[in-house]
């Protein structure tokens, strides 16, 4: 049985996802003058760097079906996905008055497009288009990522007139390695006990930790980990699946819930994707710590559709993951538009295939407020695995 402690973790969480006010960033910033609040697109940015200077990292995911588009629609042509119209619509509506800047990480042209979009109406904010390499010699993709950061770094300096300590950004890297390590700690359970927490509830308990402190964060989970663990229920009748694509518009949590109600429980999932892009920890106590940041990130990314595969094809890395989790079969789970994501899906469908792997797919945007094809689609795909496989 799930109890109140564990109800009432969830719910703050949930309090965080609806909240487009972040008000909890405004609190967390007021505690002290110097404290500054940057947002961040998806997927990964390195978020000790921010810490390390005395700023709180903020997730900006859209606002899915909270928010009327009435302003964003006209900054963009009708065929590109959604996120990128939310987010200007919070911008427009004042929703980020509390910011002091933003993060735009290379993943696509429209973010791109939205950088440049924010830098031309939001004139008193800092932004930065954050280009990460797409060569992983350390003296190509490696050097240009330094200059990268050393250039960050350097304009985040002028936000609040903090000096980057290696001490202190050494610091930072073992608040995160611990968060890493907790969300992998639940994840265990969620993936060899999916009926402990269920989808809907994990992915609020992730999405809460780009919107908390590392630290509070750790706090949460810490709690939540041991009331999760505790929980004893029989499971259901379900196969295991891998839902995939959704790493930045996220998916509704309607249609998170719709797949887990039509007899999948997901064991992984890439919707919250940054928080697991590092599989393991980052070194701690180096002597030049953003060298490290750069290492691990040259040489120990997680895949994704955002990354140049080099010698290590996609489909194949995701026909691993489905091996080592056991999983029954792969959802392919897109925003409408997202080039990355649709690009890559013929070429990991292929690889699917060529391992029998079961596979499916469809496509979202972040307001979807209609399940019920999908319903039947997902609970389709279950039922196949279930009385043919
Ligand atoms: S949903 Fe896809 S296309 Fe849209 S901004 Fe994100 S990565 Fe780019």
């Amino acid at each position: 049985m799930k109890d109140k402690a564990y109800a009432s973790m969830i719910q703050t969480a949930r309090d965080l996802f609806e909240d487009l006010s972040f008000e909890y960033a405004s609190k967390w910033k007021s505690k002290d003058k110097s404290r500054r609040v940057i947002g961040f697109l998806p997927i990964y940015i390195p978020k000790e760097i921010l810490h390390a200077l005395g700023m709180l990292p903020v997730g900006i995911f859209g606002a899915g079906d909270r928010l009327p588009v009435i302003k964003g629609d006209a900054y963009f042509q009708s065929y590109i996905c959604h996120l990128p119209r939310t987010v200007v619509e919070l911008a427009l509506n004042g929703n980020f008055t509390g910011f002091d800047g933003f993060i735009f990480p290379s993943i696509c042209d429209v973010i791109r497009n939205l950088s440049g979009i924010f830098k031309l109406q939001l004139k008193d904010k800092f932004v930065r288009y954050l280009d990460f390499p797409q060569n992983f010699q350390k003296n190509i993709g490696g050097e240009f990522y330094r200059s990268e950061l050393d250039r960050l770094i350097a304009d985040l300096q002028g936000l609040n007139g903090k000096k980057m300590e290696p001490k202190k950004l050494n610091d930072a890297i073992k608040l995160y390695n611990k968060n890493r390590q907790l969300l992998k700690d639940l994840r265990e359970i969620k993936r060899d006990r999916p009926q402990n927490i269920s989808a809907v509830d994990y992915y609020l308990v992730l999405r809460a930790g780009n919107t908390m402190s590392v630290e509070d964060h750790n706090d949460y989970l810490e709690k939540l980990i041991e009331l999760v663990d505790k929980i004893d229920v029989m499971p259901e009748d379900k196969i295991k699946v891998i839902a995939t694509g959704s790493f930045c518009e996220q998916p509704p949590l309607g249609l998170i819930k719709t797949i887990e109600n039509a007899g999948c429980y997901i064991v992984e999932d890439d919707f919250q994707l940054g928080h697991f892009w590092f599989p393991e920890d980052i070194p701690e106590n180096s002597s030049d710590p953003l060298e490290s940041l750069i290492d691990m990130y040259l040489h120990k990314s997680t895949f994704s559709s955002a990354v140049y595969e080099g010698d290590q094809p996609k489909g194949e890395l995701l026909a691993e993951q489905v091996r080592d989790l056991k999983a029954d079969g792969v959802i392919f789970c897109a925003p409408s538009f997202c080039d990355p994501a649709l690009l890559d899906r013929p070429l990991m469908e292929k690889a699917l295939t060529k391992h029998h792997i079961k596979h499916t797919s469809f496509q979202y945007h972040e307001n979807l407020g209609q399940f019920h094809v999908i319903k039947e689609q997902a609970g389709t795909f279950a039922d196949m695995i279930k009385l043919w496989e």
